[in-house]
Order: C-alpha cells, then sequence, then structure tokens
C-alpha cells in the first residue's frame, strides 16, 4: 500500500510534516505529486512573475526529492477543481493508503481539502493534515473567553506565554528511500504523465530550499542584530528578505523560529532586542493567519471592520495607473512603487507609506491596491496582503486609526534622510541636494523631469478624514 504526499504551497523536504509523516517507517513506499494551476494562480492574482518563481520551486523540489528516491508527479489542472478530480483517480487507481499534506488557511484552499478529506473518509483512505505554516494553529490563541483577539499585543502575549519560551525543533529532510520500493505500475505512471514547466531564471530571486537556508543563516550571522535600529531604513537593506522563501513553503516558519531562538540563547522573547523584534514579525504572520481563519469573511474581500464598507471611495482610474507606475509627485510613494515593479518586493515601511497614500491621500479602496501588490510581490501572501492592507486603510484588525495618516515627506526625511533610497529608483533626484529631495520644490521638479504632487498633502488629509469621519458617525446614529 504505497502513501501519497500532496505538495502544494510547502515546497521543500526539509521540515515537511507531511512528508516526514509518510515517511516516517519503511513500510510503505512514498511518492509524491504537485500541480502547477496555473488558472487558479491567475484566477487568485498572482503576476507572471511569481508564477515563473512557483514553476521553478517545483522543478526544485523535484530535484531534492528524487536525490531521496522519491519520484514527483507534476501533474497537469489548471483549477482546484480538475486537481481534485485527478487526485482522486489516483487514489483509486493505485490504491493508495493515505494522503498527507500541509494545510493551507486560506477559504477556497479549506473548501477543496475538506471535500478531498470526506471523498476520502467514505472510502477508507486516510487523510493526514498537518499545520506548517503556524507554530500554533489557527483557533489555539484564543483570550479568556474562547475568541480570536482582534489585536497584535495580547495575541503576541498569548502566543508567547504558550510558547513557554520554547522551540520545537524542526524535523530533518527524510531518509532516502530504498530504490525499486515503488511499485512499476506507479513509476510508469509518473514517468508517462509528469510535465515539468518551463520556466526561466530569476534575475534576482532563487526558487530553492538552499538558497534560502543561506539567506536565513547570512541575517542572522549578522543583520539581525542590528534590525530593531534598522528594519525602517530601506536604504539599508536590512531586513532577512525570507518571505518570498516562506511565501512559497521552501522555508518554514519553525525553521525560521528555531535558528533565531537558538541564536537568542533559547528564548523568544527576553533575550537579544534585534532578535526578539524579529521574532515578533513571524507572530505578526501567524496573527494575520489565525484572523483568516476565525474571519473567514477576510477570504471573500471583506473590510474586517464592517462599518468601514461604506467609506466612499474614490473611483479614479487615472489617479490609480499613477500610483501604480509611481508617478505620484511623492518622491517616497514613487520610489517604494519603483521598487516593487523592478523587484518583485517592497521594503515593510514603504508598503505602509504607499498603501496609506493610496487609501488615504487619494483615498482609492484599498482592494485596488491589494490585487496590485498580489499581482507583483514575489513574496505574496494572502492573509499578509490582506492584514498589510486593511492596517494601511484602518478598515482591519488593530488597524492604524483612521487619523493616523502618515505625512509621507516627513516619513522619508525620517527613514531615508540622505534620499539614498530615493535616488536609487528615482535618479532624476540625484541632482538635488539631499533634503530637497524628499519635496522638491515646483522649479526643481521641473528641472529634473519628475511630476508635480498629484494632491497637496493637506487637503487630502482632510478630505480622507471626513470620509472616514462620516462613515463613523454613520455608525454611531
Ligand atoms: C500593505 C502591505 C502589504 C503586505 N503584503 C505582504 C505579502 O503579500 N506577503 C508578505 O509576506 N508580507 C506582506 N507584508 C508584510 C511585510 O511587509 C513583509 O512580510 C516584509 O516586508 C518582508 O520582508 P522581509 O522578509 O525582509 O521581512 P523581515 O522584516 O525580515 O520579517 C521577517 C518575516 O516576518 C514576516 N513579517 C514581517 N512583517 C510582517 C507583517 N507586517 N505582517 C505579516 N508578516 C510579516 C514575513 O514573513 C517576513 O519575511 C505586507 C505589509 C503591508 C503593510
Amino acid at each position: 500500500m504505497t502513501r501519497l504526499v500532496w505538495f502544494r504551497n510547502d515546497l521543500r523536504v526539509h521540515d515537511n510534516p507531511a512528508l516526514a509523516f509518510a515517511r516516517r517507517d519503511n513500510e510503505a513506499p512514498v511518492v509524491a505529486v504537485v500541480f502547477v494551476p496555473e488558472q487558479q494562480w491567475r484566477q487568485h492574482g498572482l503576476g507572471e512573475r511569481r508564477i515563473n518563481l512557483n514553476k521553478a520551486a517545483i522543478c526544485a523540489l523535484q530535484d531534492s526529492l528524487s536525490a531521496l528516491n522519491i519520484p514527483l508527479l507534476i501533474a497537469p489542472g489548471e483549477s482546484f477543481r480538475d486537481n481534485l478530480g485527478y487526485l482522486q483517480e489516483l487514489l483509486t487507481q493505485f490504491e493508495f493508503s493515505e494522503i498527507n499534506f500541509n494545510i493551507e488557511y486560506e477559504l477556497n484552499e479549506r473548501q477543496r481539502d475538506r471535500q478531498l478529506v470526506i471523498w476520502c473518509r467514505d472510502r477508507h483512505i486516510t487523510a493526514n493534515r498537518f499545520h506548517d505554516q503556524c507554530l500554533l494553529p489557527p483557533g489555539e490563541v484564543l483570550t479568556g473567553d474562547a475568541q480570536m483577539y482582534k489585536v497584535f499585543t495580547p495575541f503576541r502575549k498569548a502566543w508567547l506565554s504558550q510558547m513557554s519560551n520554547l522551540c520545537p525543533p524542526p524535523c530533518a529532510a527524510p531518509a532516502v528511500q530504498k530504490k525499486a520500493v515503488v511499485p512499476q505500475a506507479i513509476l510508469d505512471f509518473w514517468q508517462q504523465h509528469s510535465q515539468p514547466p518551463a520556466h526561466t531564471e530569476d534575475d534576482l530571486w532563487a526558487a530553492d530550499e538552499d538558497s534560502g537556508h543561506e539567506q536565513l543563516a547570512e541575517f542572522l550571522d549578522r543583520d539581525v542584530l542590528y534590525y530593531q535600529e534598522q528594519r525602517d531604513l530601506p536604504d539599508l537593506d536590512a531586513t532577512s528578505r525570507l518571505s518570498f522563501y516562506l511565501a512559497l513553503g521552501l522555508l518554514s516558519p519553525r525553521q525560521c523560529l528555531y535558528s533565531a531562538w537558538q541564536k537568542n540563547q533559547c528564548m523568544l522573547s527576553g533575550g537579544e532586542t534585534g532578535i526578539d523584534t524579529w521574532i515578533s514579525e513571524l507572530i505578526w504572520r501567524e496573527f494575520y493567519r489565525h484572523l483568516i481563519v476565525a474571519w473567514p469573511e477576510l477570504c471573500k474581500h471583506r473590510a474586517f471592520r464592517p462599518e468601514t464598507e461604506d467609506v466612499p471611495w474614490r473611483d479614479s482610474d487615472s489617479d490609480f495607473a499613477r500610483w501604480c507606475a509611481g508617478e505620484t509627485g511623492y518622491p517616497i510613494v514613487d520610489a517604494a512603487m519603483k521598487q516593487l515593479l523592478d523587484q518583485g518586493w517592497m521594503h515593510n515601511r514603504l508598503r505602509m507609506i504607499s498603501a496609506m497614500f493610496l487609501t488615504k491621500h487619494l483615498l482609492i479602496d484599498w482592494r485596488r491596491g491589494e490585487a496590485f501588490f498580489n499581482q507583483h510581490l514575489v513574496d505574496a501572501d494572502f492573509a499578509a496582503n490582506n492584514g498589510g492592507w486593511q492596517w494601511s486603510a484602518s478598515t482591519g484588525a488593530d488597524g492604524a486609526p483612521y487619523f493616523r495618516i502618515f505625512n509621507p515627506t516627513t516619513q522619508s526625511e525620517k527613514f531615508d534622510p540622505q534620499g539614498n533610497f530615493l535616488v536609487r529608483y528615482l535618479p532624476s533626484l540625484m541632482k538635488l541636494p539631499a533634503k530637497s529631495r524628499h519635496n522638491p520644490a515646483p522649479e526643481q521638479r521641473n528641472g529634473c523631469g519628475y511630476p508635480q504632487p498629484m494632491v497637496e498633502h493637506k487637503a487630502a488629509r482632510e478630505r480622507a478624514l471626513d470620509a472616514f469621519r462620516q462613515t463613523s458617525e454613520r455608525k454611531a446614529g
């Protein structure tokens, strides 16, 4: 009786609970399957760069599994529905005794998995599900009233308390499987039907497990110690840039947390400030995952705070297009958007500034910005992206209060004082003195060919405050 492992957003062989469980002993052969559901990825709004990287990561996984003598079937199937049908055929045709997979928390994915589990139950096939994206599974960090936290800080406190300052070690890659244990019929089918997807090398992101481990080790060796002071300075590249590896499951959060915990003298908090702060960021990631499970409406594009559904968002395609292209006339916003378009990644401080600019200064619906980020980020991750956008738009759990609206110019002066980051993406501002780069005078802009600001900060701020104030008054009335 052969065991099947279904890979999804967990494209790694180390610390993969589903794979480790399938290879728990040598009693039964193990084979694996993964889909390349391009149509579904596009329907979920992923962009071409990320889709290409997903494909590259799947091919890298095939190599890693092959070194363990575990055949991977890279199966056709454009959509979740196709995938389910295909899996059911495989399970029946080859009489698999069990299927193992790691849980995805988004609503469509959970519905798909539920269908499969019920189907398996009716046929006495064991479906084993594992949590690999969160150290504490959603639903296990609750208030005294057994509710999910709506605010991060008490969630973090409860999370840390439940972890008792300990971190479980990641599990190793499974032992190499003996050759020739897999039934010939399965091997033949796997060989005939596997379709490794064509992809191109990305000049910035290496979509394989080893690169993720190298980057983690490098970050923990040095930058993490300065993380608290430097993480908000986009010019320094002082954050880990591991979000890409986490989003594709090339690295697990447990691998990150365990390495940080070891470096922090076996503490999750109360150790080095830089490491404690970095660990908190990983807890934010977990918080947003717990939220989408507790409030599945978030997966249907609903605001966490229902009253904010009435904010009179402006429907301006031309303003939206200027924001997307990085032509707002606010250098910090424009440089941020150009970083996104160039690298497929944006610094966290800049994500907040540019998201707040779209939703407050331009009063454009956060859902449009969320979709644009999702399309261009290589680390696009539904829970973190939705959480970040709703935080910035003041529509979310523990969002910024609506009256706290970042002034892009002062943010720029504070976090990029010399304008070094600005000129990396807006080289025409190089000829200006550092202090003028944040908000050049009209004639300086003309001299550099840089646009005039598309809105005036004070007026735009007042417009946003009015819109939100009216919405909250309506709720109160
Ligand atoms: C509007 C907006 C959209 C965002 N969209 C995404 C997204 O699609 N995918 C994504 O992974 N992150 C998203 N974030 C969170 C954060 O900006 C990125 O995780 C971070 O910038 C990635 O860089 P890093 O790996 O160097 O992070 P580091 O600073 O090194 O942090 C380590 C890890 O912690 C996690 N993390 C850090 N900050 C956050 C946060 N605020 N929320 C959730 N997790 C966090 C990430 O997994 C990150 O890799 C978004 C934030 C905002 C404000």
